[in-house]
């Protein structure tokens, strides 16, 4: 912004503001949301979305430099340190490969991602000998019972899926109720034979062998889930005794039982890392304690050597929404405009782990969470999807009146006030299938009662991909949302009245 014109306007708001109606405060919320700027949008993008940064994967040197340009961009709005935080809110996390797992049954070595899969987060490294049970179909009703004279305890269980066609149950033994009654048992996992295993490895050999990461207060796993390709459980069938293709056809019958020797050995390569979220935070006047969250994330997929996950569109144009909103905030305040309400900026880090930077912040929240009126999150902004390729003034809304229709209504009224989007809920719809309302920072917040706007372009070809660069950004359009936001903040932080949740959601 520049700030001779700034200062120049400024007196002349203060002038609108003494022969005040509600129509003229709004001139004011809409004087300082001209700030936002496509020029600057492009200015702070070419930076954060640049190969120096080097794709900003969590915890690693891009995301660094990135969180430091952001502080210094805070900074120099004369956003002051919350509580000696020095600009952030640090997490610990926990990264394992997801190589290193065997089983040993009888003398054969089964290998992950080879034999079987494997797909828990974190788990502890370690080794175990126990015994394998097989159990046929795993059913324990007083009609059919696998479990007779049978003991699962502190063993792992291989099971057949299924249930037998002649029995008479009394209600349907789904998987998940199988491995629930094991844990009742006390068994120390489960063994399920995947006909699709082998093929799931051919196509998304990547996906089962990525490192998983977690925030290091997470529990690691206690039961273990094994899908093991049909080969290996044709194997492990064998060695009980038993002819696999007499079971693929009519399923194991109630003698079909066996016990083998097994040990587990886990040993994943293991590393520490840090992520932060960046906390810049404007207090508000007269109603300090309450406080609207902002949030976009700043961290992408990092680079595979010399290909570099850029993010620009993911997250780069929320990023850069959040900086030029902070800096539309910062310049009302020195015109001496101060929010009721406070405002908590704050870009994070880990969404591209598993939302993991949101989640530490509301697990530990630096502000009360009961404060907290709402949390507006910005994920994607620049670009135009399929279904709106000739219009390039649509925006995704999503979350807005599920928690709180006082905050969908004033949503709307920002809209229709000032900005003039054609506000598109298509994945608002409770069964979206995309389940957008679940995949992005917002959900953490969500899921703890603060109701959320979830602002959302739509995806394009280059998501998740190296080729989600700049040059295919919307400048325009990301500083436009930037404006939708601020101003539906802008609101939310000077409103007589806070919003309030549905009764629904009340309790
Ligand atoms: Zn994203």
């Amino acid at each position: 912004m520049d700030k001779m014109k700034s200062i120049a306007l400024s007196i002349l708001v203060v002038i609108v503001v003494f022969t005040s109606t509600a129509q003229d405060f709004d001139s004011l919320a809409n004087h300082y949301a001209r700030g936002i700027k496509r020029a600057d949008v492009k200015k702070h993008l070419s930076i954060i979305a640049s190969d120096e940064f080097e794709g900003r994967a969590t915890g690693r040197k891009g995301q660094k430099l990135a969180m430091e340009y952001l502080i210094k961009q805070f900074k120099s709005f004369g956003v002051n340190d919350h509580n000696n935080m020095n600009y952030r809110q640090e997490f610990d996390l926990v990264q394992q490969e997801n190589t290193g797992i065997s089983v040993v049954i009888e003398e054969d070595t089964f290998k992950v991602n080879e034999d079987f899969l494997f797909s828990l987060p974190i788990t502890e490294n370690q080794k175990l000998s126990t015994q394998l049970v097989f159990v046929g179909y795993g059913i324990e009703e007083e009609s059919y019972n696998d479990f007779k004279n049978i003991d699962v305890n502190n063993k792992m269980v291989l099971l057949w899926n299924g249930e037998p066609k002649k029995a008479e149950l009394s209600s349907e033994w789904t998987n998940k109720r199988k491995v629930e009654n094991l844990k009742n048992h006390g068994a120390l996992g489960v063994f399920l034979i995947d006909k699709k295993v082998e093929s799931l490895l051919e196509k998304y050999h990547h996906y089962f062998t990525k490192p998983k990461m977690t925030l290091a207060t997470d529990k690691t796993a206690q039961f273990f889930t094994m899908r093991l390709s049909k080969k290996m459980g044709e194997s492990i069938l064998k060695k009980g005794g038993l002819k696999a293709s007499k079971l693929w056809k009519k399923g194991p019958a109630k003698k079909d039982k066996f016990e083998l020797s097994l040990s587990l050995q886990i040993d994943r390569p293991t590393e520490k890392l840090q992520g932060e979220n960046v906390i810049a935070y404007i207090p508000g006047v007269e109603k300090k304690e309450e406080l609207i969250i902002l949030t976009a994330h700043y961290d992408h997929l990092g680079r595979e050597d010399s290909l570099i996950y850029n993010g620009a569109d993911d997250d780069g144009t929320g990023t850069t929404a959040l900086i030029e909103i902070a800096e539309a905030f910062m310049q009302a305040k020195k015109d001496g405009f101060q929010n009721k309400r406070s405002i908590l900026i704050m870009p994070v880090s880990g969404e591209e782990k598993g939302l993991l930077g949101s989640r530490y912040y509301t697990e530990n929240p630096v502000f009360p969470l009961e404060n907290t009126v709402a949390n507006l999150n910005i994920d994607m902004i620049g670009r135009y999807d399929e279904a709106h390729k000739n219009d390039s003034n649509y925006v995704y809304l999503i979350g807005s009146d599920k928690l709180s229709q006082d905050l969908h209504d004033l949503s709307e009224q920002v809209n229709k006030n000032y900005t003039h989007f054609n506000l598109d809920y298509t994945f608002n719809a409770d069964d979206d299938p995309n389940r957008f309302y679940y995949r992005s920072d917002h959900y953490n917040f969500a899921k703890n009662n603060v109701p959320v706007i979830f602002y959302f372009s739509g995806v394009h070809e280059d998501y998740h991909k190296a080729t989600d660069t700049i040059e295919k950004i919307d400048f325009e359009k990301t500083a436009k949302i930037g404006r939708l936001v601020f101003l539906t903040a802008w609101h939310l932080a000077n409103a007589e009245d806070r919003i309030q949740l549905n009764e629904q959601a009340q309790e």
